[in-house]
């Protein structure tokens, strides 16, 4: 039998009320999207229940519109679906564990070929060609399984006996490469934190909530809907991505106007490094010297592994809404966007999509009748084919909401807005599937249509420029093949200096796994140079992982490349923590 089934037989009952002590007065209202998407999730999505070649939950799927694949095969040509081998086949080519006897024998170790094949690949377009083509490359030699900090203790210890190569483990939604094993002489332990899943200790006072570092989203959300709080953190990967990633790779979610991004949130805890454990003090704010808790975000899992992680929650949310309003143009939006964060206007989210996206997002989330009516209104409003999407949202007192909505409104009319009883039924439906659109990219990809997304941000003098920029190169960067990228923009988190700016791109499969894969690197190596040019970040959200790497030392420069990897050797002196990851070896 599979040790993937003993693994979950093992985990501790979810009752977070048990667990931990409380004396919480807070109403415990919520929001309805986010409250069904957590319901029963007081411990993590088991492994068992995801797609071990793809995106999420095994039982659920997204349909794509007839009308939406002709729009984007309008765009890229006729496509053929690419062959996928079988979990089987990969299976016979796990190879023998090379891990030391003494510790395959541990409790918290596997060396079962699942288990092993489930956490050698995450979710970046080159992880999907090697799932579907059946060349993963390279298998962790085992997996351990912690359950305490004690543990993980425990298990640098003995990979530091053993000279192996150790690679932290969240939800794997890496969409840059992160968690991947790579080739060498050092046997790989990659430690998966999905057993450090519960709410251990939360501060009403303070409202300071300590979790174990592996929690998923929906799991965090639920243990902290118990006493009334939430976090408010929601990547689009929330159902199976954990604390411990968010922090380490510096995500940030849909909510981020209002709720902040991860680092707003994560207020300290536990890093056991392989030179001993980094205590990170909870302190609100501090003038002693350089910010520990800053400096360990965004290390990847190279200067050691989060087992605790203190977190600021906050009161459920009164009331909280969705809204869509429809710009005549991008201009239009992008300057409703920065009038309403550079006055303060108190909004949860604000995203806004260009005029190639809009539209598409129109066929892809639509029946061909809804697209009409749709379209007939707002044609009949006055809105072209330049047309600009915004979705924004309001999350807190329904006083503070009503304010804040009074305040927007203006800014909309202002720029010539359309909004109706339609437009507010499609924000309704937005945050009901807002973590559905991942599971697009399996239908998608099952009809010969490669999807994948790249992030940036940039001052708002800059937004325009990076934009076409990003476009353009990805647009021509098949150009050499007859191809045609289609490719589309969002700007999904604003700042008072700027905001960021995420694009989606299809292009065709080509006739195998190797030569799509060539295609996707090309796409990919246009990108990340249109972003290397000293006004944007080379991510905004995703982190830098290997695939992004090559391009980081064009915006920390030499000096900032040598601090950073001056800062890890300390903490990692053997290189034994993910190396190649975030800096180039
Ligand atoms: C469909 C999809 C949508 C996405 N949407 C978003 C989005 O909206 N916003 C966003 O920010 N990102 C998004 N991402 C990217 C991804 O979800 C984030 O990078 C996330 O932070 C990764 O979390 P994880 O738990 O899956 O970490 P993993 O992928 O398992 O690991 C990521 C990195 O963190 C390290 N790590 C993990 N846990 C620990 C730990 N406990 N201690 C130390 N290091 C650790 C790993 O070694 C690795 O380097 C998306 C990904 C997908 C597939």
């Amino acid at each position: 039998m599979s040790k993937i089934k003993a693994l979950i037989r093992k985990r501790p009952k979810s009752d977070p009320s048990k667990a931990i002590s409380v004396n919480s007065d807070n109403q415990n209202t919520n929001n309805a999207s986010i409250d069904a998407a957590s319901k029963g999730h007081a411990v993590n999505t088991p492994i068992e229940q995801t797609r071990w070649n793809g995106w999420g939950n095994i039982n659920i799927n997204k349909k794509v519109s007839a009308h939406g694949a002709k729009l984007i095969k309008s765009h890229i040509g006729k496509t053929k679906k690419l062959s996928s081998v079988s979990l089987q086949q990969v299976l016979k080519t796990v190879p023998k564990s090379r891990l030391p006897v003494a510790m395959t024998e541990l409790d918290t170790v596997s060396v079962d070929n699942e288990v092993r094949l489930r956490h050698a690949r995450g979710q970046s377009f080159p992880d999907w060609i090697a799932m579907h083509g059946g060349d993963f490359e390279v298998f962790p030699d085992g997996v351990a399984f912690p359950a305490s900090t004690a543990d993980v203790e425990t298990l640098l210890q003995l990979a530091s006996e053993h000279d192996l190569i150790v690679i932290p483990f969240g939800g794997g939604t890496s969409v840059a490469g992160h968690i991947n094993p790579q080739k060498g002489s050092r046997p790989v332990l990659t430690i998966a934190m999905s057993k450090m899943d519960q709410l251990i200790d939360l501060d009403n006072e303070s409202q300071i909530a300590t979790f174990g570092a592996g929690t998923q989203g929906p799991a965090v959300e639920a243990q902290l809907n118990e006493h009334g709080y939430r976090l408010g953190h929601y990547p689009q990967s929330w159902e199976l991505s954990t604390l411990g990633g968010w922090i380490a790779a510096r995500s940030s979610g849909q909510q981020s106007l209002g709720y902040g991004r991860i680092e707003q949130m994560f207020a300290g805890g536990t890093l056991v490094t392989p030179q001993g454990v980094l205590n990170i003090a909870d302190i609100p704010a501090s003038a002693a010297g350089p910010d520990l808790r800053e400096m360990m975000m965004g290390t990847e899992g190279r200067a050691g592994i989060f087992t605790e992680v203190k977190m600021r929650v906050q009161s459920q949310p009164e009331e909280e809404l969705f809204k869509v309003a429809f710009l005549p143009n991008w201009a239009a939006g992008k300057e409703v966007l920065r009038q309403a964060v550079q006055k303060n206007i108190q909004l949860s989210m604000l995203r806004l999509s260009n005029a190639v996206e809009t539209d598409a997002h129109l066929h892809l989330g639509t029946t061909p009748s809804q697209f009409m009516a749709i379209s007939t209104y707002l044609k009949a409003r006055g809105l072209s084919s330049e047309k600009a999407m915004l979705t924004y949202g309001v999350s807190g007192d329904k006083a503070q909401n009503k304010l804040a909505l009074t305040q927007f409104n203006k800014l909309l009319k202002q720029q010539g807005s359309v909004t109706g009883k339609i437009t507010d039924i499609m924000g309704s439906v937005w945050a009901h599937g807002r973590f559905k659109f991942p599971y697009l990219r399996g239908t998608l990809w099952e009809k010969g249509i490669m999807v994948d997304t790249f992030e940036t941000a940039t001052n708002w003098n800059h937004i325009d420029e990076q934009m076409q920029q990003m476009q353009q190169a990805v647009r021509t960067s098949l150009a050499d093949e007859g191809e045609e990228v289609m490719a589309f923009t969002h700007i999904s988190h604003v700042y008072k200096q700027g905001a960021s700016l995420y694009t989606t791109y299809f292009f065709r499969a080509a006739k195998d796994h190797a030569s799509t894969l060539s295609r996707w690197q090309k796409i990919k190596h246009a990108a990340s140079l249109s972003l290397a040019n000293g006004t944007a970040t080379i991510s905004h959200q995703h982190g830098v992982g290997r695939d992004h790497a090559p391009y980081l030392a064009a915006e920390k420069g030499k000096l900032g490349i040598q601090v950073t990897h001056d800062m890890l050797k300390s903490l990692d002196p053997e290189q034994r923590m993910n190396p190649g990851v975030l800096i180039k070896e």
